[in-house]
């Protein structure tokens, strides 16, 4: 069967690997110069790292069996996280109960009740009796006012932005289950993050499915996927220098519904439902610094007035000795697809960064900064509403032949590599199973 990709993210890139070992012959289309999506890397200070923050969770099974199947599992390297929350001009460490119970802007009571709360969201198995109230509703509810500000709505407003009303509750129940989940017997969080990082996984992809006779092609835009008698026929493709059709008996969509709605007039329901869901980008700075920030991988921030969410510095997870000695650090950001950030150069967001940066380590300046680099990724994070499933778009669309497979139909898991795995997986299955 011939099948064209379109996307060499990790979800295209899984696909095509299944695909081509089954024997089919496989097209991928990427409209970028360079393949892994959202998990690309880029070179800094000679280093290859991704252009956002990346690491993995004990529980994700689907990516940790895939790197076994291609021989790289000597690749995964565990280390121990550390977790910290800045408010009220502090940094408040959160890795252990211990650091809850002593988290000085809750009084004790707010702390055992912060501590039982996420207990009892842990406790909850059947995560569909949650599906219609928000996260917002539901955490307002039960805790109290103070650490709903502190600790919540930060959380949800930074990752949400205007949308954080309308979250649904499974989207936090997961992400509360996969942080536990990921924590060992002294409740310590361990995550993993491969050696060369994840370019090592992406390389190895495209050379598996090359090997096994498919092909990437880079800078190719996939513009209209032609549908005859309710059945795909073709799709044109552009490059720098022409716009051809070719012919295919399969396609699998990995791209957003924003993308996929252009290139392709879809059935009634499904064109309704896939506009139900809207995404955030995500605007990432990274700072090679001489010196660190804090003593923390991941860094909250819970103060309203901050211009961004996080401070994630890959080198209080990943021994610096293999970036120069140096201090790798993520500023990190989600936010509305139309907001002004998405439209600012590093030293328009650098210059509204930098108060914020002193706040958090009185002694930062720009001395600091060896070398940056400034991401901004479209469609990085859907915003999943409640009752989603009900409405969810399946894998197998309604039209003979067409498949989409994207961060939108990941639930209630929050989207990530793992889950751009397990899809790649399912639809390759749903593939072979029609022919
Ligand atoms: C800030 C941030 C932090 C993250 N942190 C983590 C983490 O710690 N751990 C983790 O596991 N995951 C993390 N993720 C999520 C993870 O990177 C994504 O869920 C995953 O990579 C999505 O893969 P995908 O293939 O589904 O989509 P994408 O990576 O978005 O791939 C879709 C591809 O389609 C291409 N495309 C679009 N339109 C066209 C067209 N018309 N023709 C051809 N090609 C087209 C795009 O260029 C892109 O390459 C993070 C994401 C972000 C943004």
């Amino acid at each position: 069967m011939k099948i064209a990709i379109i996307g060499s993210g990790i979800t295209g890139l899984s696909a095509a690997y299944r695909l081509t070992r089954n024997g089919h012959e496989v097209v991928v289309y990427e409209a970028s110069s360079f393949n892994g999506g959202q998990a690309s890397t880029l070179e800094i200070s000679g280093n290859d790292l991704e252009k956002a923050y990346h690491h993995l969770f004990v529980s994700d099974s689907h990516i940790l069996t895939l790197y076994k199947e291609l021989n790289i599992s000597d690749e995964l390297e565990w280390f121990k996280s550390s977790v910290a929350t800045y408010t009220e001009n502090n940094i408040w460490p959160t890795t252990t109960i211990l650091d809850i119970l002593k988290l000085r802007p809750l009084s004790m009571k707010q702390r055992f009740s912060l501590l039982l709360i996420s207990l009892r969201l842990k406790l909850i198995r059947d995560w569909k009796k949650l599906e219609n109230i928000t996260a917002y509703d539901w955490l307002k509810n039960k805790v109290e006012k103070k650490t709903f500000e502190i600790i919540f709505e930060p959380l949800l407003r930074g990752k949400f932005g205007r949308y954080y009303k309308t979250i649904s509750l499974p989207w936090f129940w997961s992400k509360l289950q996969t942080r536990v989940a990921s924590r060992n017997h002294k409740f310590q969080e361990i995550l993993c993050y491969p050696k060369n990082s994840f370019k090592s996984l992406i390389e190895t992809l495209v050379e598996t499915i090359e090997s096994n006779n498919g092909s990437i092609k880079l800078n190719h835009i996939v513009t209209k996927i032609n549908i005859k008698n309710n059945k795909v026929e073709s799709i044109n493709v552009k490059n720098s220098t022409e716009e051809k059709t070719n012919k295919f008996d399969s396609v699998i969509s990995t791209v957003p519904y924003h993308i996929l709605n252009k290139i392709v007039k879809l059935p009634d329901q499904i064109l309704i439902n896939s506009k139900k869901v809207d995404y955030m980008a995500a605007v990432v700075m990274i700072i090679v610094s001489k010196y660190k920030l804090s003593n923390y991988y991941w860094l909250s921030i819970a103060e309203k007035d901050f211009p961004f969410l996080g401070v994630i510095e890959h080198t209080n997870l990943i021994p610096k000795y293999r970036y120069n000695n140096n201090n790798i650090i993520y500023i990190t950001n989600y936010v509305e697809g139309d907001h002004p950030l998405l439209s600012k150069n590093f030293n328009e967001v650098y210059k509204e960064y930098e108060p914020y940066l002193k706040k958090i380590n009185s002694k930062f300046n720009k001395d600091w900064i060896i070398e940056h680099r400034f991401n901004k990724i479209n469609y990085a994070q859907p915003i999943i509403p409640i009752n989603y499933s009900s409405y969810k778009i399946p894998i197998e669309l309604p039209v003979n032949g067409l498949y989409c497979a994207n961060t939108a139909q990941i639930y209630p898991e929050d989207r990530g590599t793992n889950y751009s795995v397990d899809l790649g997986e399912n639809v390759s299955k749903l593939i072979m199973k029609g022919k």
